[in-house]
């Protein structure tokens, strides 16, 4: 059987199961757990590619919720990626639950092309997307090692083979003063509050001057106890992102000198500690993404090889990137004027259109499996433009 009756036999394979990885994707939308907790939809996950003749190994990367499911023996090793965290209050407002049930229903069918041209699939568990970067942490620990390609697809409101994630990296910062009566002996007190109010001035300011996709955000997590007091403590949690990971590390130290001149400016004491995982920017490898983007186009939907939107997100994809040639394609599910992490996407990732987009992108990513599996020479090539772009 060549490739391309393989991709009808792929396509067939996941329209007859399409029930089961609707309720599957239902039933994580309607049990949505946060980062790195997300224990019953691990466990659902893993399940449901036991059932399906994949060895599981739960837990990897001491991550309780990471799991690597694998059919097949040797190589070519595909990966395809699973994410399934939720946002606090909103639940699926990112459509994790759909990014799940697709990298199940790419991997039981992509079985089709490893019994028929060898090489494996795995199915990757990858916790956290959302709050602490578990791919990066898997990345670090060697889960990637011996894999040649990765993939994923994610929701969103328009459909491109690669898209632009920004690298990232999160901040606490801690301003220590001196309480003292704020009425009767203001002049002993020194005002950490005042501290952290002066850096987002300066960060304000320093915005004006950024190079265009660059993000500061933050938000102030404890700004006092009580207005009769000087504030002793005031603290804050940021994000710095920037389009590639040498401005994100210029732009660091810019957003530093903006605390360390509060700090001069009230007398407080500064302490900062960045996040333990960096996100990276994502290098799309365009022997992939095209490959995919064909496949994507034969099932009707049509597909950019460019973001037109240049959104401006983040995932740790971004660091599976750098170390294996890899994808993220978007696949819109709402129009475009809904918002990400808002209670509409939430609602779009349990809509027809969601539905259709998991099948879709499941089928994509199995028929690009097939591809792969069946001419290794892409392999190569991908790995020669991934080598290349180093
Ligand atoms: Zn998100
Ligand atoms: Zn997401």
């Amino acid at each position: 059987m060549d490739a391309e009756k393989l991709k009808a036999s792929v396509i067939n394979d996941i329209d007859t199961r399409r029930n089961q990885l609707n309720d599957l994707s239902l039933k994580i939308h309607s049990n949505p757990e946060l980062s790195l907790q997300e224990f019953k939809a691990a466990a659902w996950l893993a399940e449901c590619l036991k059932e399906n003749g994949f060895a599981i190994e739960s837990g990897i990367c001491e991550l309780p919720t990471a799991f690597r499911a694998s059919y097949g023996k040797g190589k070519p090793v595909i990966a395809i990626l699973a994410e399934y965290d939720a946002l606090p209050k909103l639940g699926h407002a990112c459509g994790h639950n759909l990014i799940a049930a697709s990298a199940v229903a790419a991997g039981v069918a992509s079985k089709l092309a490893v019994d028929r041209f060898g090489g494996s699939v795995l199915v990757m568990g990858t916790p956290g997307e959302e709050k602490q970067g578990g791919k990066a942490m898997m990345v670090n620990r060697g889960a990637f090692e011996g894999v040649d390609v990765a993939m994923m697809v994610h929701p969103g409101v328009v459909n491109t083979a690669t898209t632009q994630l920004l690298a990232l990296h999160t901040l606490r910062v801690e301003f220590f003063g001196k309480a003292a009566h704020a009425a009767s002996r203001p002049e002993e007190g020194i005002n950490a509050l005042e501290a952290m109010l002066q850096s987002f001035t300066a960060i304000n300011s320093l915005r004006q001057h950024i190079k265009d996709k660059a993000r500061i955000h933050g938000i102030i997590t404890d700004g006092g106890e009580a207005a009769n007091i000087v504030p002793a403590h005031s603290a804050g949690d940021f994000i710095v992102r920037a389009e590639d990971d040498q401005y994100l590390d210029e732009l660091k130290q810019r957003v530093i000198n903006c605390f360390t001149g509060a700090a001069a400016a009230s007398g407080a004491r500064l302490e900062y500690k960045w996040g333990e995982v960096r996100y990276a920017s994502l290098r799309s490898n365009l022997t992939l993404a095209r490959l995919f983007r064909r496949n994507m186009q034969s099932l009707g939907r049509k597909m950019h090889l460019n973001d037109p939107e240049r959104s401006s997100i983040s995932s740790d994809m971004g660091n599976v990137s750098k170390v294996v040639p890899g994808i993220h394609p978007l696949v819109a599910i709402a129009p475009a004027e809904v918002l990400g992490h808002s209670p509409e996407f939430a609602s779009a990732s349990a809509s027809e259109d969601g539905l259709r987009g998991l099948l879709d992108a499941g089928k994509a990513m199995a028929m690009t499996v097939v591809d792969l599996l069946a001419n290794p020479e892409m392999v190569a090539m991908a790995k020669e433009e991934f080598d290349k772009g180093k």
